[in-house]
């Protein structure tokens, strides 16, 4: 059964309040022609009903159709930004659990908690949301390449579904920062990847230029679709719980296109009358890296990046967030909070959720970290009902947990970092007795 068809009535807007000029759905626009302010897509009014679209949404659950069984597309009212499904390429991304966690809740000052594991995803983050709706709207554009300037989760996922797309993905990179270890996916998966003698912006504006030249279709941060992507990820949550809303989402932020995308979801789930109103949302920053933060709390007027953004959290290691205008926009529609946690409380809160049986990459345990402090400061309640996103997956990166079992994980300038919940293999001689002895 289809609700709606896929509709001609979606726009790209400027997010710019003073700006809100429109273009067709098919540019190809990173920011605003007009002003230089984000852009984002946007739908006339769904013609379904609440009730129409929850059965849809339950009943593709049941569907063996490619499209049905993707944790985003089953989704699809929700964004609908094409008008030629065939362009889809699915990986089944989504499809992601929600975990009880009960020690980890104890740990968070919380009765119950609920992680959102998105690590689950094929290439172990959620960028593979927001990556299968870019790599749509790519060939549905005819674009025959790809490309991102990352050296993270980003590269793995946009080389996963372009080379399932058959698109030719790049990945470019500051040279001399090249880390093979998080590249490591993206060369599995065929990418070209080019180490350029530029510092990150330069190749940010490098890439502008050689886009329009080569066809090439950027699928940065600031790429409208990938927002529109990880939007499911707050409508397969609500699904889940039967579409009663959370207090609270917790989410790490480094670009803050992730609480850009949850924002703009859960707004427009409450106006399909989804849900009656709307969880606040918790960003959580590591200290080092909290230009976000600063701004928020500073009250500020000028946002100002953090020139050396520093945290073992690679994945949040951000100095000058493109979506900050969107994410403060979030914020303040959803009544939410902003909050910085050390690497200290990183670390141990992802050991904490190591031992809950469930286990995420460094960036993703910052929710939990930052839940332990905004329950002690009366902010979030006891009695609340908390969904913390994980964002990725507990392999990402073994050398961080590794080290922190052994004690000898460093934060950035050599603070030492302590084994709180330290975790130590033991060396045992071949000796029955003896092991016996040491297992009691
Ligand atoms: C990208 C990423 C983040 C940060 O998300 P933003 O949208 O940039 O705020 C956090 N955690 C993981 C694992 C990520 O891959
Ligand atoms: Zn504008």
């Amino acid at each position: 059964m289809t609700v709606a068809p896929p509709s001609t009535l979606a726009q790209l807007r400027c997010f710019n309040p003073a700006c809100r000029s429109q273009f067709a759905i098919t540019e190809v626009l990173y920011n605003c022609p007009k002003c230089g302010a984000l852009i984002e897509a946007g739908y006339s009014p769904l013609s379904a009903s609440a009730a129409e679209l929850k059965r849809t949404f339950r009943e593709r659950r049941l569907s063996n159709s490619p499209l049905d069984q993707s944790g985003v597309w089953r989704y699809r009212e929700m964004f609908p930004f094409l008008s030629d499904y065939s362009h889809v390429v699915t990986l089944r991304e989504g499809n992601t659990p929600l975990l009880d966690a009960p020690l980890a809740a104890e740990y968070g000052g919380l009765k119950r908690i609920s992680f959102k594991h998105q690590g689950f995803n094929p290439t172990g983050s959620f960028k593979d949301n927001g990556m299968t709706c870019g790599v749509a709207q790519a060939r549905a554009l005819g674009m025959k390449r790809v490309a991102c300037v990352s050296t993270g989760n980003t590269s793995a996922s946009m080389a996963a579904y372009a080379a399932a797309a058959g698109l030719e993905a790049l990945i470019f990179l500051p040279h001399g920062n090249i880390s093979f270890g998080k590249l490591a996916q993206a060369l599995e998966y065929g990418a070209k990847t080019l180490e350029v003698e530029a510092n990150f912006d330069q190749i940010l504006a490098l890439i502008r230029v050689l886009a329009d030249r080569l066809g090439i279709y950027l699928l940065n941060s600031v790429n409208p679709f990938r927002i529109e992507g990880q939007k499911s990820i707050m409508f397969e949550m609500l699904d889940q719980r039967d579409w009663q809303v959370p207090d609270w989402v917790v989410l790490p932020g480094g670009n803050l296109g992730n609480v850009s995308a949850f924002g703009k979801g859960l707004r427009e789930a409450n106006s399909a009358g989804l849900i009656s109103r709307l969880p606040k949302l918790a960003v959580i920053q590591a200290e080092g890296s909290a230009p976000f933060y600063e701004f928020v709390h500073e009250g500020a007027r000028e946002f100002r990046p953090v020139e050396k953004p520093e945290t073992l959290a690679t994945a949040i290691r951000i100095g000058d967030p493109v979506s900050w205008p969107k994410a403060l926009h979030e914020i303040q529609s959803s009544n939410g909070v902003v909050e910085k946690v050390s690497e200290q409380e990183i670390a141990d809160a992802k050991a904490i959720i190591g031992r809950c049986g469930i286990g995420c990459e460094p960036g993703s345990a910052s929710t939990l970290a930052g839940i332990r402090k905004l329950t002690a400061a009366g902010v979030i309640d006891r009695d609340a009902d908390v969904v913390a996103v994980l964002t990725g997956n507990v392999l990402k990166d073994p050398d961080y947990i590794y080290k922190y079992h052994r004690g000898k994980l460093e934060a950035p300038g050599g603070v030492k970092i302590q084994s709180t919940y330290g975790n130590r293999s033991i060396v045992v001689l071949n000796d029955a007795d003896k092991i016996a002895k040491l297992l009691g």
